[in-house]
């Protein structure tokens, strides 16, 4: 029988509470109602609110990513019209040799 069973702990802040919970971030027992549900894990309050105030600051003030994509799609604008005009220029014999195919021929109007 190990002697750190998590029955044998006690809440961080409840010393006289039994422990049903640890925190996987702090690594601190916390009791049933010190413990809070958080995507499909328990956390204590602490490391909850904590967790949610990252999530906020994680988010950039400045979309530095912006002007990057911005330049990213402006270059692909350019290249697209780039091989557009080369292809173009290599084209035209091409659609007037194939557009004599569709001219009628006189051994159709036959006695
Ligand atoms: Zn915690
Ligand atoms: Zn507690």
């Amino acid at each position: 029988m190990p002697m750190n069973a998590l029955r044998d702990r006690r809440c961080f802040h409840h010393p006289h509470r039994e422990a049903v919970a640890r925190c996987p971030e702090c690594r601190r027992f916390y009791c049933r109602e010190c413990a809070v549900e958080h995507d499909s894990r328990l956390l204590c309050a602490d490391c909850l609110a904590r967790t949610r105030a990252d999530g906020t600051a994680r988010r950039p003030s400045w979309p530095w990513h912006l002007p990057l994509r911005l330049l990213t799609g402006l270059v692909g604008l350019w290249f697209l019209f780039y091989v557009m005009g080369r292809a173009l220029l290599l084209m035209p014999t091409a659609f007037h040799e194939g557009g004599r195919t569709a001219a009628p021929t006189a051994e159709t109007g036959g006695p």
